[in-house]
């Protein structure tokens, strides 16, 4: 039977529903939300840092930030704007960490979900012979590592930070060195539960609601809210002798550490190699990374190794966050640039990239690591190149300065090279962490896929309400 109060909340709902049938002018927009019955709450004031990501260049203030105390609100929220439909511009950003680049997790006079707050999804281990983690799509990488690590266990894939959410690396695929072995972050997820565009909560994996599982891996926030992300699990070795991970750190003439090594006129390359071990099986380790060094070109007296915790290893982007933060360094702009390159171009590429249109002028490190593409399902909305093994590499610029190369619009014009030369040399070149303006834009980037990805649009979130910042659709009006 509904209770009274029951039949207040659908009156309220339905007078709601009448009041935004002309359009919803956003200076109303507090009232109209304030209306809900929440767990969590809103915010409507001093909402400056939800209008503030990592990248530092792009600033969108949102008409209210929701911290949500349970899916249920979410689902709340989502629906409430579902049901305004084409009648108002309001969209819904869930924002992750907010370590986008250019926007992404921002939403102009919309609604910014702190999905951080989303505390109701509680972390839950379970081992045995196929061990995994549920945990809630606003969580830390970092405390997922603490978390697991309690029972031995540990995700098989990371990104090089910790510091980053679920919810925001799976939106994108989530890489390092260990994709080469594990594959990316979402080939390595089992279910998920996502609150769609319409509203909807639905729970889905390879078995169940397989495309909507699919387009969100890699979607880019565009078809849904992920709320719980149920991520495998292997054994977690306790340490890392830093030479399984590769990665390499391009240094160009002009660098710091290439002009120790007065290497004037070439590029050197660091190669950076982690192996885990656990301390009973120290001189095996010895005898494997010897081996794999012999099979190695290098400067002898360059090379080095430390000995590290496994925690220590996964996390050592923290430790040059604390510096850089302490410099007041962190948070300067970062224009950067990430492409996946096909291995047939890459050589091609690095003579011209970083041999000639970086020579002098590189404003951060630039790192470079192997991707085989067996380890990447193609149902996902990512799209990479089409070719077995491909390279990512970053870019990781910093706008130090305000005039010159070493400024924003100095980085951005070369970076603009960049693309244009793998344009014009037909290298091939796929952004990861992709970044455009105008639909003719997204239709190269997705080229065949772009169908998948509209109809999957329509499907999930019809009226794009879902993740605005990327730019990709726009809310219908
Ligand atoms: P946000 O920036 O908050 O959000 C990113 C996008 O995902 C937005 O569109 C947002 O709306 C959407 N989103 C966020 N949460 C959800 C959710 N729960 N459900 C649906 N959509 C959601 N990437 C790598 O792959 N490998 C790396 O090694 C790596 N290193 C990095 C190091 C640093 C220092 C930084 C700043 C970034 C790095 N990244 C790396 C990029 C990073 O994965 C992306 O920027 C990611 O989006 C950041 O996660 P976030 O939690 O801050 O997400």
């Amino acid at each position: 039977e509904p209770s009274v109060l029951q039949y207040l909340k659908l009156f309220l709902l339905l007078v709601l529903v009448g009041v935004t049938a002309t359009r919803v002018p956003h200076q109303d927009l507090p009232v109209s939300l304030g209306t809900l019955s929440l767990d969590g709450h809103f915010s409507f004031h001093d909402l400056s840092a939800a209008a503030r990501d990592f990248g530092n260049l792009s600033s969108f203030m949102p008409a209210a930030v929701l911290h949500p105390g349970s899916v249920d609100d979410i689902v709340k929220i989502v629906r409430h704007v579902f049901l305004m439909g084409e009648r108002s511009m309001l969209t819904v950003a869930a924002r992750g960490h907010g370590h986008s680049l250019r926007g992404q997790s921002q939403a102009a006079r919309g609604i910014v979900i702190k999905m951080e707050s989303l505390q109701s999804v509680r972390m839950q281990v379970h081992s045995g012979t196929s061990p995994y983690v549920d945990a809630s799509g606003g969580e830390l990488w970092i405390n997922v590592l603490h978390e697991t690590l309690k029972y031995g266990l540990a995700p098989k894939s990371w990104t090089d930070y910790l510091h980053l959410t679920i919810g925001g690396t799976l939106s994108n695929a989530g890489v390092s060195g260990q994709a080469f072995r594990h594959g990316p972050q979402i080939s390595n997820v089992n279910e998920l539960d996502i609150v769609t565009g319409r509203g909807d909560i639905i729970t889905c994996s390879p078995e169940q609601n397989s495309d909507l599982f699919h387009a969100v891996l890699g979607g880019l926030g565009q078809f849904g809210i992920i709320t719980r992300a149920r991520i495998a699990l292997d054994r977690a070795p306790k340490m890392d002798r830093h030479p399984e991970q590769l990665e390499i750190i391009v240094q160009p003439t002009g660098s710091l550490w290439a002009s120790h090594f007065e290497s004037d006129g070439i590029v050197l390359f660091c190669l950076e190699m982690a192996k885990n071990y656990n301390p009973e099986e120290a001189e095996n380790m010895e005898q494997e990374v010897k081996n794999i060094l012999t099979q190695l070109r290098y400067i002898p007296g360059s090379l080095f190794h430390t000995d590290v915790t496994y925690i220590e290893f996964l996390d050592r982007v923290h430790s040059s966050e604390v510096k850089l933060r302490a410099k007041g360094m962190w948070e300067v702009p970062h224009p950067w640039l990430n492409l996946l390159i096909p291995r047939s171009s890459i050589h091609k590429f690095a003579r011209e990239v970083f041999g000639k249109i970086l020579k002098d002028s590189s404003s951060g490190p630039i790192l470079l690591y192997p991707v085989t593409k067996l380890r990447w399902d193609n149902r996902t909305s990512v799209v990479v190149p089409d070719e077995e093994v491909f390279y990512l590499v970053a870019f990781l610029s910093s706008a130090l300065s305000s005039s010159g190369p070493h400024s924003i619009e100095g980085t951005l014009s070369l970076n603009k090279r960049i693309l244009e030369y793998s344009d014009k040399a037909s290298i091939r070149a796929k952004q990861y962490l992709p970044n455009y303006n105008s639909k003719q834009e997204w239709k190269a980037h997705y080229e065949a896929r772009w169908e998948t990805f509209q109809r999957r649009k329509n499907a999930y979130d019809p009226f794009a309400i879902l993740a605005p910042g990327q730019r990709i659709f726009q809310k219908a009006s």
